[in-house]
């Protein structure tokens, strides 16, 4: 049986967690067995709407214990309830809770993990799986030799498929030691789209001269219902959040659409958007790196350029 995290933030289960549904129930398809659904905590949605990507069964821990993430209760439950139904591989997103839970399960059933997945596995030999190496720049094809296998999908790399089905829904109980540190709080930053989910990315740097110049970006990012990011000196200087940084010493984000507004495309800043599907480049330089790596470009002043994009994107979307 596959199994699959399906990870929630205020109570939804997150878009990340419905590509890793979807993830999984076509590798229990290949497989010829049965994809069931792990939820931890409590949620809003209905979870017998899970059947809708291909679940047959999900299996509900609702404890106190686990209303907030502590990666260590998480990682000894999730184990725990793996081990009891007899879990074969186990799905998780590569997001956030994924990164930090993954490993931990993987440890606790001696299994082999691949972190990062970006395509179903190969099974016509083995079990071997892709990923990105690099920070985007190669795949390796990682065979995982273990009977229980943990895989955690690189976001964004897998759609999400819908069919029709209806999920049975189960309360599973596990006890776990209670948690060695308590999270006292969670200051989440309330943006319009997250950065890592988001599907269309509008962001921007230095040439944007200073952070009062922002709202040209801004107002590109909300005609296309997109979220905003930055270059590493722009958050240094305080012109952005931190949270906003893209790159190697940043978040890593590959949405479907990233647009890079007076961005040099520095190496590191490459490392964090390269996964990115299609990139567009707007830059005065015509030498700038950036456009190596983008599939549109347009070499112009930010300044007259994307108020005019943005005002053409308003009318095509009425
Ligand atoms: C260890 C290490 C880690 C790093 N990690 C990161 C990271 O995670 N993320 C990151 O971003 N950087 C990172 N950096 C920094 C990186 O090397 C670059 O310095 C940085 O990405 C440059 O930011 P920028 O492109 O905004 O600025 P600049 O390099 O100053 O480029 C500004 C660009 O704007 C263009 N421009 C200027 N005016 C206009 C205009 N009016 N209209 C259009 N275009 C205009 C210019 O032609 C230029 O290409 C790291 C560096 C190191 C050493």
């Amino acid at each position: 049986m596959v199994l699959v995290f399906a990870d929630h933030s205020e109570s939804e289960i997150r878009k990340s967690s419905y590509e890793a549904l979807s993830y999984g129930a076509a590798l229990a398809e290949k497989l010829g067995t049965t994809a069931e659904a792990l939820v931890v905590g409590t949620v809003k949605d209905d979870l017998s709407g899970l059947g809708n990507y291909g679940i047959s069964k999900v299996h509900q821990l609702a404890n106190e214990n686990f209303n907030q993430l502590d990666t260590q209760v998480y990682g000894a439950a999730i184990a725990d309830a793996a081990a009891s139904l007899n879990a074969d591989v186990i799905v998780f997103s590569h997001n956030q809770t994924g990164k930090a839970v993954a490993p931990r399960v993987a440890a606790r059933l001696k299994a082999g993990l691949v972190s990062g997945a970006v395509a179903l596995p190969d099974t016509s030999n083995g079990f071997v799986v892709k990923k990105n190496v690099f920070s985007g720049k190669a795949f390796a094809h990682v065979s995982i030799k273990s009977t229980v296998k943990v895989i955690s999908l690189n976001p964004n790399s897998f759609p999400v498929v819908k069919k029709e089905g209806q999920a049975v829904v189960e309360q599973l109980t596990i006890n776990v030691n209670a948690a060695k540190v308590k999270v006292e709080s969670v200051n989440k930053v309330k943006g319009e789209v997250p950065l890592t989910e988001a599907e269309v990315v509008v962001s921007a740097g230095r040439g944007l001269k200073g952070p009062e110049n922002w709202k040209i970006v801004e107002d590109l990012a909300h005609a296309l219902h997109a979220a905003t990011a930055c270059s590493r000196p722009v958050a240094d200087a305080g012109w952005r959040p931190h949270h906003e940084h893209v790159g190697q010493t940043g978040i890593q984000i590959a949405p479907n659409l990233y647009i890079a507004i007076g961005i040099s495309g520095a190496i590191q800043h490459l490392a964090g958007v390269n996964r990115s599907k299609t990139i567009v480049v707007i830059n005065k330089d015509p030498e700038s790196p950036f456009f190596k790596a983008a599939d549109y470009g347009i070499v112009g002043d930010a300044f007259e350029v994307v108020p005019k994009l943005t005002e053409e994107i308003k009318k095509i979307k009425g």
